[in-house]
């Protein structure tokens, strides 16, 4: 397991570290912050809620894993209001985290992949009218599943926050 936190760093992405699923938490003030719809997902998407299930659905599904992988991408910002690099490498995750997703399935099948954001496989998601395209390519963020990203790094002894004028996304793999 120790290999798969050199193996991702080498593959690109800036940080990683084992994780400890029994440190995982759903938490329904999580999913009130999607609820709140601030990024504009809520219902507009199979893998954000309320597609993805309920919490205590998601829960279960996490409860069946005892050990994973995190893995981050930080970018660098001119400033606090750079959101082109912010979306730049907010989409270097997706990209990353999606291909590494396809390397590790292999290796562990079964495995729960849970990224940042809106499952962005497809160019516009095909929710409510069509079924999900590409189910087993598709994939749900932490915070849809309820997690609270900073305290799941904290967690498991990874950053969260790496500096002024810096952005980080992050992302999961739980693996049996
Ligand atoms: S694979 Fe396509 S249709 Fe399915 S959740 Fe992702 S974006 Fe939506």
């Amino acid at each position: 397991m120790d290999d798969l936190v050199t193996r991702a760093v080498k593959y690109g992405f800036s940080h990683a570290a084992l994780l400890d699923a029994f440190t995982l938490r759903a938490r329904s003030e999580v999913r009130d912050m999607c609820r709140a719809d601030k990024c504009n997902r809520f219902g507009k998407n199979w893998r954000c809620p309320p597609a993805c299930g309920s919490i205590e659905e998601n829960a279960r599904a996490m409860g069946a894993y005892r050990t994973g992988l995190i893995v981050q991408t930080t970018g660098e910002l001119e400033d606090d209001f750079d959101y082109e690099s912010m979306e730049a490498a907010g989409q270097r995750q997706k990209k990353l985290f999606i291909s590494f997703r396809d390397e590790l399935a292999g290796e562990y099948s079964g495995m729960l992949a849970l990224g940042n954001g809106a499952c962005a496989v497809c160019g516009a998601c095909t929710y409510p009218d069509f079924p999900c395209v590409a189910p087993e390519r598709s994939v749900s963020s932490m915070e849809a599943f309820g997690l609270l990203v900073s305290d799941v790094c904290e967690k498991n002894g990874l950053g969260y926050y790496y500096g002024p004028r810096t952005i980080t996304y992050t992302g999961c793999y739980l693996l049996q």
